[in-house]
């Protein structure tokens, strides 16, 4: 039987403000939408935060037993530089200035944000679409708003009309503003504006004649809104109405509340059951934002090159930094905290490898089914993962006194408790068995040395001394010393 039948999860729902029980529409399916990455620059460690707190809750989903179909986009049109509708388009100004096309801008940030999310152990999601292969759904949705009377064309753009949709439905239901207030406190709108309200939003921006990122539309050539690919992306895969929508909190307003709108314009439905919202890293403080140049990125953090760290460090180690946090706090990013996480990370890793060789008793003197519940507990309360490695350093104390003789365990609480462990530490919150990998590489290079070593005798048999002399000297420039004796050749490694 699946786990969530046993269970109940809690997550905090940012549209009511309260941890609410969660079921999914469909029993035993989840659908989970993620606002991915605008790829016009590389990735900050603050991007990667949100990715990996929604991939920490996307495997624990999935260790719940639930089939989930995860989609997070790839935001490659759409996204101004400017919140307000003006500006030009992130990844056309990046293309601009640096003189390729946009699209070889898209392909350079996919594939670093491909690599890094790899380098940090997230597991892809189910789907990953993109803006420009879903211009035609966006619109198809945006004819619907029209007809419906929620939006208007001037000079060849199409806005959203928030007034007019206030009329029939609550604007500000996610952020928890009213649309009075927001008039009340915004300048009035200029002269050129084409919009009607400072509030509303484009649905689809007319494209100047500079503009190269363009489609043809009903209303003139143009691109679409950055909002409009989310609501055209989500109710494709996961239907006009679906269980999580996530992103960082920075994306409630005005993102994730235009997303709202649109919905129940296009299709009278609200969209989303939960929407989550991960919190920001700040760095001194602040928020680590690409824009400002405030942040530190993840090659950094392996190789250490940067004024803020004292030495590199393991993604894993970063992502247990990450998960020492709960996702909906703010986490402050420093060479001391990392540090810190270090030491934890590796602390855990011992008592993991002591518990796979630890001697079993007749009896155990620790509960080992009560700590499982309060682990299980404290992640089905909305995913609380610090809570959860507290629970975890918990299980490393009685490990080591077992180890030492102080506590005892029996055969089947050692393997519930083996089992419990890798399931919590690999498999949920996503680290890496760095025992395990440098095991696999002292593996791969000793095969590799033997099968040299196999080579050079072939060489010998054959009478090629210079290549048999030549494989000898060269591994041993590379610190590895072969010995030939009565037995055949052993080496060493310096
Ligand atoms: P962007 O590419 O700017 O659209 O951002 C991608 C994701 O990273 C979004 O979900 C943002 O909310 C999130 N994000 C941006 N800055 C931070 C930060 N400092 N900490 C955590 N998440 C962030
Ligand atoms: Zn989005």
């Amino acid at each position: 039987m699946a786990l969530y039948t046993k269970q109940a999860l809690s997550i905090y729902n940012s549209l009511t403000g309260k941890k609410e029980q969660f079921t999914p529409i469909h029993e035993g399916n989840v659908g989970m939408y993620v606002c991915g990455p605008t790829v016009y620059s590389n990735v900050h460690l603050g991007n990667v935060r949100t990715f990996i707190s929604f991939d920490m809750i996307y495997r624990y989903l999935k260790h719940l037993g639930y089939k989930v179909r995860y989609v997070r986009n790839i935001t490659d049109a759409g996204h101004l530089t400017d919140d307000a509708d003006e500006g030009e388009d992130k990844i056309a100004k990046k293309a601009r200035l640096e003189q390729i096309e946009p699209m070889e801008v898209v392909q350079e940030y996919t594939v670093d944000f491909h690599n890094i999310l790899q380098k940090f152990n997230c597991l892809p999601p189910s789907i990953e679409p993109t803006a420009t292969g879903h211009i035609i759904e966006q619109i198809t949705i945006i004819e619907e708003i029209l007809e419906k009377g929620y939006a208007y064309v001037e000079n060849g753009s199409v806005y959203f009309d928030v007034v007019k949709f206030n009329e029939d439905f609550e604007y500000g239901i996610l952020s928890g503003r009213n649309l009075e207030d927001m008039i009340a406190n915004t300048r009035e709108l200029t002269a050129q504006s084409e919009k009607k309200n400072a509030q509303d939003f484009a649905l689809w921006k007319k494209a100047g004649p500079e503009h190269i990122m363009r489609w043809p539309s009903p209303w003139g050539d143009g691109f679409p809104g950055w909002h409009l690919e989310c609501t055209a992306m989500s109710t494709k895969y996961l239907g006009e109405e679906f269980d999580i929508h996530g992103g960082g909190l920075d994306l409630k307003f005005p993102h994730h509340e235009a997303e709202i709108a649109q919905n129940e314009a296009y299709c009278g439905k609200s969209p989303v059951r939960f929407w989550m919202h991960a919190n920001m890293l700040t760095l001194n403080g602040k928020k680590m934002s690409k824009s400002t140049g405030n942040n530190i990125f993840p090659a950094e953090i392996i190789s250490g090159n940067s004024e803020f760290l004292s030495k590199g460090y393991l993604p894993s180690v970063a992502r247990f930094f990450i998960m020492q946090a709960h996702y909906r706090s703010v986490l402050d990013f420093s060479d001391e905290a990392l540090l810190a996480s270090e030491k934890g990370f590796h602390r855990l890793m011992e008592a993991i490898s002591t518990l796979n060789v630890l001697k079993p008793s007749g009896k155990s003197s620790i509960d080992i089914n009560a700590w499982k519940q309060e682990a299980y507990a404290a992640m089905d309360d909305d995913f609380n993962t610090p809570i959860l490695i507290a629970q975890l350093f918990e299980a490393v104390r009685f490990i080591n006194q077992a180890k030492d003789g102080k506590a005892t365990l029996t055969t089947d609480d050692i393997e519930d408790l083996k089992n419990t462990i890798n399931a919590f530490v690999f498999d949920i919150l996503g680290l890496e068995d760095v025992n395990a990998s440098a095991d696999d590489n002292v593996d791969k290079l000793n095969g590799t040395v033997e099968m040299l070593i196999r080579l050079r005798k072939q060489a010998r048999a054959n009478k090629d001394f210079a290549l048999s002399d030549k494989i000898r000297d060269e591994l041993l420039d590379l610190g590895i010393q072969l010995k030939d004796g009565r037995e055949g050749t052993t080496f060493s490694i310096n």
